[in-house]
């Protein structure tokens, strides 16, 4: 059984893992010439990260990322509206990662290339469409460095795990409508500074139409005692709307920064943060609307290709990574093509109720109501906002995106 995975980002190369362990033969099809570590920060839930531990990837991901002690919500006066301890702080049985993109997906690559082999992975190949019949699935695809048509490669099963402009998707859903744009631009870096609070945890501070998260993704110290802190400025640029161009390695400039002259934290320069970064990204925030099924026979999508969600909550890079491991669990336990289906099956109505919380804010609802009541930094929080607000806020996210402590319960 040769199961062929298109895209080989952080989603297609845990399920190629998975899929490997429990004795299927995979390829991965990717479509850049070479893989690069490229992005800025991402988090793991506890739920992404236990499928990581299971794949024997601890060691790996704690010589690189930061396991996350606790989350604040703050006012951009600074304030701590509420601070909720996350992964095993929190008491879950796995940590919650904040980690570098591109590292996470080169401890994935090398992973594959140990126990997989490297000649499983096929760089350069850009999949264009596939055709499938009673025997078998063709994935037809053109070289990327010459941009032509490049051949083709057989498998029994296909899986399109091509991310958010996935043309898998596109071809098993040729009418669906443009992507939806938020109306929020992303401006994404990464800082070296001095780690702030304990070091280990990340917040969030503004409102629903100006932002900044900011958390650090590794504990290691350059040599002037600086830790790479990521961060993320989000401003809103208009109502949310069809379709713009959405692409993670767009470069930005420095001009959004304006527009977080008012933040001021206790334990970090705000303005200086944003000044230092290397390259500055810009990324919109983007959805899809959530599809009523994914795939057909021998096909299916995984991650972002299924299930492309706003980056609120940490979960895009999480759910992809659960994909993996539910897949390759439901090809153990049944023929290919039922396999497919109760994959998902498993997998799409979980995945589209975070989709459409993420589009309600998740957990970060608490900053638009500490936002609208309190206006000033000798403000107190207690005075504008009770523990039960917080609390059902927190609550209502915890339920729809599968983080409670009991891992079941996903
Ligand atoms: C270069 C890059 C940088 C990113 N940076 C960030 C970031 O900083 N922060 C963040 O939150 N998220 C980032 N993301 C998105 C994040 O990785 C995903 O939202 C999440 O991890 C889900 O992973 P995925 O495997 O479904 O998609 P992705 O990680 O996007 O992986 C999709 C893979 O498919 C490949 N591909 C696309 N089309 C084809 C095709 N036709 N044929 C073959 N291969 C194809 C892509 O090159 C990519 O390797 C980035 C994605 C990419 C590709």
């Amino acid at each position: 059984m040769k199961i062929l995975i298109v895209g080989g980002g952080i989603g297609g190369l845990t399920a190629a893992l998975c899929l490997h362990r429990v004795g299927f033969e995979v390829e991965i099809l990717e479509a850049v010439p070479e893989i690069l570590p490229l992005g800025v920060g991402i988090n793991l839930l506890p739920h992404g990260a236990s499928v990581l531990h299971r794949l024997e990837l601890r060691e790996r991901l704690d010589s690189v990322g930061v396991r996350t002690r606790a989350i604040e919500y703050r006012t951009k006066f600074g304030h701590v509206i509420t601070s909720d301890l996350r992964g095993t702080e929190a008491g879950f049985e796995f940590p919650q990662y904040s980690i570098h993109r591109g590292l996470l997906q080169m401890i994935l690559l090398n992973t594959v290339r140990e126990r997989i082999g490297t000649h499983r992975i096929k760089t350069g190949r850009k999949v264009e469409a596939f055709a499938q019949n009673d025997s078998g699935v063709t994935a037809f695809f053109t070289d990327m460095s010459t941009g032509k048509n490049a051949g083709s490669t057989e498998g029994d099963i296909l899986i399109g795990a091509d991310g958010f402009h996935s043309n898998i998707r596109r071809q098993l859903h040729p009418n669906e409508p443009p992507p939806r744009y938020e109306g929020m631009m992303m401006w994404r870096g990464v800082s070296y500074f001095a780690p702030f609070g304990d070091g280990r945890t990340m917040f969030i501070a503004g409102n629903h139409d100006i932002k900044l998260v900011c958390y650090p993704i590794s504990l290691n110290l350059d040599n002037c005692g600086n830790i790479p802190i990521n961060w993320v400025a989000e401003s809103r640029q208009g109502n949310p709307r069809e379709a713009i161009t959405a692409d993670w390695n767009r470069l930005g400039d420095a001009s959004f920064i304006q527009h977080f002259h008012d933040f001021t934290m206790h334990d970090i320069d705000v303005r200086l943060l944003l000044e230092s970064a290397g390259d500055i990204f810009e990324y919109p925030m983007v959805d899809r609307e959530p599809l009523p099924s994914w795939g057909e026979g021998r096909v299916s999508l995984l991650g972002d290709a299924a299930h492309p969600m706003y980056p609120v909550g940490a979960n895009g890079a999480s759910q992809a990574i659960l994909d993996g491991e539910e897949l390759a669990s439901s090809m153990e336990k049944y023929p290919p093509m039922e396999a497919l289906r109760k994959y998902e099956g498993n997998r799409l109505t979980r995945t589209k109720e975070v989709v459409l919380a993420n589009r309600k804010w998740g957990p970060e609802k608490v900053l638009d109501i500490a936002d609208k009541r309190i206006s000033s930094s000798t403000d107190r929080v207690e005075d504008f906002i009770t523990a039960e607000e917080i609390e059902e806020v927190a609550r209502a996210y915890r339920d729809v995106a599968g983080f409670r402590k009991k891992m079941d319960a996903l």
